[in-house]
């Protein structure tokens, strides 16, 4: 529900003061995060930065541009979505309009009726009884057609509506799909971060991250060519999807980097997740079934990270990059989790790039 003036106006001025106590520029984004703190709406951008005071954590820029984007971000990208939910609309008002008339038509007719019955037990002649049911008759036939009118009408638009549905189905599967491997892309992966993140801190389940890179991906393209490199990332996409189950979901990171999330899932399980992938992933000599000509087999290094309640996004994401990176390090074709970063578990070890 809207607030009314002097609420709106209180959320705006506690928003204010917060940022103005935190020494936190008020712009038009971090305004936004704060006044959705004051307003508690949505509710989880209460939660998460009640969850971010608590542990003492900085607002610092990228954690706020992080809150945007995670509470209030991606709207541009649903424009056509948007579009479609209003013509939909549209076409509900419109039966909604055409029901009132119908509504309106049986009331009549109702109350015609009614003044028949009254009539022809005022005890009238015969011939006055004649008239009364040809005008019932009249009434009635009138009403059919109305009735004709309407189901024509519901049955367009329900027709309509099915064809909008589909549409803005079709739209929103398209913008989270990529369309060389078929699973989601990266647009997807952030959501679905974005949800699991909620899902871990609502109900305080474990949420882990796999970063998956395939090895010395260059060369298959160098030696074998691009076309050939497109193959092998929808093998490797194909091996993982069938290499999770439930509500695990695997995305494409990007070029040849795979990200999977495994929601209630602690790190030790991940690993394992992970290990059975490397193994089913290189245990598969590449050939053409034609010609018989093998192309080796193609290895997958991974980084396994587990989410800490309350922190943003790419610090999770940045923990798996450098069990990732660590893992190429100590030679390729192997699985590392966070817990073997050493010391400097939980820092950033590279620069933040994640932007979500
Ligand atoms: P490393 O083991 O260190 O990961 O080595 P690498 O060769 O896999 O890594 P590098 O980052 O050097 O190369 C990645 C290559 O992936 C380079 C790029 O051309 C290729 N690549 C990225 N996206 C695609 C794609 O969609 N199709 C094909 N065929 N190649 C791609
Ligand atoms: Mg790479
Ligand atoms: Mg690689």
């Amino acid at each position: 529900m809207e607030p009314d003036l002097s609420t709106a106006r209180g959320f705006a001025l506690e928003a204010l003061e917060q940022m103005h106590q935190r020494a936190i520029k008020p712009t038009p984004e971090n305004f936004a995060v704060w006044y959705g703190y004051a307003a508690d709406s949505p509710p989880a951008v209460r939660r998460a930065m009640q969850i971010l005071i608590s542990n003492n954590m900085e607002f610092s820029p990228e954690v706020l541009s992080d809150l945007y984007e995670r509470f209030y971000g991606g709207m541009k990208h649903t424009e056509r979505i948007r579009s479609l939910a209003q013509q939909i609309e549209a076409a509900m008002t419109g039966v909604l309009g055409t029901l009132g008339n119908a509504g309106q038509g049986v009331r009549q007719f109702g109350e015609t009726l009614d003044h028949t019955a009254k009539d022809l037990l005022a005890g009238n002649p015969l011939d006055s009884v004649r008239a009364i049911i040809m005008q019932v008759m009249d009434e009635t036939r009138d009403m059919i057609e109305r009735s004709d009118v309407l189901e024509r009408q519901l049955t367009q638009t329900t027709e309509e509506i099915g064809e909008l549905r589909k549409q803005v189905e079709d739209a929103s599967r398209e913008a989270q799909t990529d369309a060389l491997t078929g699973i989601g892309n990266r647009k997807s992966f952030d959501l679905q971060m974005k949800r699991c993140m909620q899902e871990a801190m609502e109900q305080g389940t474990e949420l882990t991250l796999l970063l998956i890179d395939i090895d010395h991906f260059k060369n298959f393209n160098d030696a074998y060519g691009h076309q050939f490199g497109d193959l092998v990332l929808k093998l490797v996409a194909r091996a993982m999807v069938e290499g999770i189950k439930g509500r695990d979901q695997a995305a494409r990171y990007g070029g040849e980097e795979f990200a999977i999330l495994l929601p209630d899932t602690d790190l030790q399980d991940a690993a394992t997740v992970a290990e059975h992938l490397r193994e089913t992933i290189g245990n598969k000599a590449i050939t053409n079934r034609e010609t018989k000509q093998n192309f080796g087999v193609v290895t997958i290094s991974v980084g396994v990270s587990a989410y800490r309640l309350g922190e943003p996004p790419y610090v999770f994401i940045e923990r798996a990059d450098a069990s990732l990176y660590r893992a190429k390090q100590s030679g390729r074709n192997r699985v590392m989790t966070e817990l073997e970063l050493g010391e400097k578990t939980g820092e950033p070890v590279m620069p933040l790039e994640q932007d979500i």
